[in-house]
């Protein structure tokens, strides 16, 4: 009935709705265990907020055509131009974005479902593959490594957190390495990738997931988006700031054009343009916690079978990063330059390509640290403007939207803003960067490393907060999440245990259950990921597309749904004979259905039911489905 039709949808937009604003308090649950959001229906959503909107504010004004002024300019576009908002973005040609930030991590897919931003049409344009997590590498000491994964790790064992039952059976020998309990982490280096598949309470139903992508191309592909909901693009060279009551009254360009707003965001970099330059915003250096201050960046050629995770290499005076794309492989040196000159960054950089460089290497000098205030009068700073930490952890992308999000639901009534709001703001994104300092500096300040830059991280004052995360931990393994914080127990564990944090004894509440029935359990678990890791395909060339995959082999995921259902293998040459294997007590053929990515019913049939099985023990049925021959990513449902 159209009716019901209404309100689903809109309980489904509701439900993005919240998750976008609200996102903070749904983290807990979803950052890192994202749902796919196959039902949505898109084109609804503009319709939706153009109910619940009101055109308080007549224009914003975006200066910057990097990653923050084109994410700001689709989400302004998309929410507040259907309430009649005019949304403007001025960039100009003659001034260069960063060129990179590239590794995302999977809150941007709720971002990219909240804009009705299509999965495969991104990755296409942006050349963009999945990532599963994060892989440290000599960290700890040389030749050590571990994943910090997406996604949840194990499950409540006897209504004890995970981690608890697992750091005590670890400490009693009991227990594999974290990572063995990750479907995430053995998927990205077993080189295999699946989206979320729905399949009960299997680890296969929550795979958490994001994306890297190249910087440009996106930047190009938000541009098109939001063009597409009206954002105005004007190029430009801003050359003088207005100021007024409300901070900002206008931007002068170098054509002698006056644009004026009621609010500004400044997305203009590390220029900080507006925020800085005009508004004297302030500076909060955090150069004694994080002492990188470079980085060195080279394109190289793509990898031949990339793994679906960035790679963070720990060098003598800082770390290389390793982003593979479809097209090329993203590569930079972060590093300390009191510990490490410019050529000897480059050096260390070249020495470990796995391809040809594909440009010259290029030095970026940054700072550490954070505009004192995000949001001054009428302007917020986004991006780099607003701040910038070393992406070790790939959040730089993620403080944008972040910023987004909190600004969305505190937009100004009024011109001046209320100090209130303004007072808030700044207080949730100081949070949010702070905390994300700890998490960061956790990395450097637990290693085992013996070069100077490493032992002098080891040495040097930590946080306060980070240090009070410490003693919780070396107290029993307790991991405590602050409000709204990024970072969840899961990823501080991967990282805590994975840098070799000191923990004395566990937590007490775990006795309750006998160790060797704990031992159980985490075996039980790891046998489930590891069965889910053979249901997840092959690597694939070029991950996100739909046409024809790594030597025309036709990749099938499948959904196990009624019944477990065994293919004969993963992927298929189109004329092969296909067939599965269904264990299913029926007596009478089971209905199938294979559906292609968009989720369009390619294919029917019924099994052969074939009866008991002496091998398996099971009573089996066969479908066959040979007369797909079109090569596709498809899933076979009963
Ligand atoms: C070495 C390094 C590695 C990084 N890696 C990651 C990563 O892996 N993951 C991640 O999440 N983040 C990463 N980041 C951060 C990420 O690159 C940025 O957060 C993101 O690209 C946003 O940049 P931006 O849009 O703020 O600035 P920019 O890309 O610098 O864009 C600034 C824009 O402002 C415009 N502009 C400037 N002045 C004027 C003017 N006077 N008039 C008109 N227009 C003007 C420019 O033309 C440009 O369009 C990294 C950053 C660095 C430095």
């Amino acid at each position: 009935m159209a009716g019901d039709a209404i309100d689903l949808v809109v309980g489904c937009h509701h439900r993005l709705y919240r998750q976008f604003l609200h996102g903070a308090f749904e983290r807990r649950e979803e950052v890192f265990a994202q749902r796919p959001f196959g039902n949505i229906r898109r084109a609804d959503i503009g319709a939706v907020f153009g109910l619940t909107m009101t055109a308080a504010l007549g224009s914003v004004v975006i200066v910057g055509g990097g990653t923050a002024g084109w994410m700001a300019a689709v989400a302004f576009g998309r929410l507040l131009g259907p309430a009649g908002t005019r949304v403007t973005l001025v960039e100009s040609d003659d001034i260069a974005t960063i060129g990179v930030g590239e590794a995302t991590i999977p809150p941007i897919r709720t971002f990219h479902a909240m804009l009705g931003i299509d999965e495969d049409a991104f990755l296409l344009a942006t050349g963009g593959s999945y990532k599963l997590g994060i892989r440290f590498e000599g960290w700890t000491r040389p030749g050590e490594s571990y994943v910090h994964p997406f996604g949840q790790i194990g499950t409540d064992i006897a209504g004890v957190p995970f981690a608890a039952q697992w750091l005590r059976a670890r400490q009693a020998g009991a227990a594999e390495a974290l990572g063995a309990y990750s479907l995430e982490a053995r998927a990205a280096e077993a080189g295999r990738f699946s989206r979320p598949i729905a399949n009960g309470d299997s680890p296969l139903s929550r795979i958490g997931y994001a994306y890297h992508f190249d910087a440009g191309r996106y930047a190009a592909f938000l541009r098109a988006q939001a063009e597409a909901h009206g954002v105005i693009r004007r190029e430009g060279r801003v050359d003088r700031v207005e100021r007024g009551p409300a901070g900002i009254a206008a931007v002068h360009l170098a054509d002698g054009s006056r644009i004026e707003g009621d609010l500004f965001l400044d997305c203009t970099g590390f220029r900080a343009l507006l925020i800085q330059g005009t508004l004297q915003a302030g500076w909060t250096d955090w150069s004694q916690w994080l002492p990188c201050d470079r980085a060195v960046a080279v394109p190289s050629a793509a990898d031949a079978a990339p793994l679906a995770l960035t790679r963070a290499i720990a060098e003598p005076a800082g770390w290389r990063w390793r982003i593979p794309l479809q097209h090329r492989t993203g590569n930079g040196h972060v590093f300390s330059s009191r510990h490490c000159s410019d050529d000897e960054a480059t050096a260390t950089l070249l020495a470990g390509l796995q391809g040809e460089a594909l440009a010259d290497p290029r030095v970026i000098r940054f700072a550490t640290g954070h505009r004192t205030r995000f949001w001054s009068g009428n302007c917020i700073a986004l991006g780099l403007a607003a701040g910038f930490m070393e992406p070790l952890e790939s959040t730089s992308i993620h403080l944008v939207q972040s910023g987004l999000q909190h600004l969305l639901r505190m937009l100004p009534t009024g011109a001046p803003p209320a100090p209130a709001i303004v007072d808030r703001y700044n207080r949730t994104m100081t949070g949010e960067f702070v905390r994300i300092r700890d998490f960061l500096v956790a990395h450097y300040h637990l290693n085992a490393r013996t070069e100077p830059f490493w032992r002098e991280r080891a040495a040097a004052p930590i946080p306060d907060g980070l240090a009070e995360k410490l003693a919780l931990f070396r107290a029993g393994g307790r991991i405590f999440r602050e409000a709204d914080e990024l970072f969840n127990e899961v990823s501080w564990l991967a990282v805590l245990t994975g840098q070799d944090a000191p923990v004395t004894g566990h937590d007490p509440i775990c006795d309750a259950l006998p160790i060797m029935a704990a031992a159980n359990r985490l075996a039980l678990i790891e046998r489930v990921v590891a069965t889910s890791l053979t249901h997840m395909p092959p690597p694939c060339r070029r991950a996100g597309t739909v046409g024809p995959g790594q030597d025309d082999l036709m990749p099938i995921a499948f959904v196990l749904a009624a019944a477990v259902i065994n293919l004969n293998q993963l992927g298929f040459r189109p004329d092969d004979p296909k067939q599965a294997i269904v264990a299913d007590a029926a007596t009478s053929p089971l209905e199938w259905v294979v559906v292609d990515d968009a989720g369009k019913t390619v294919l029917t049939g019924r099994t052969t039911v074939g009866g008991d099985d002496a091998a398996s023990g099971d009573h089996v049925h066969v479908a066959r489905f040979t007369a797909l021959t079109r090569s596709g990513s498809y899933r076979v449902w009963l």
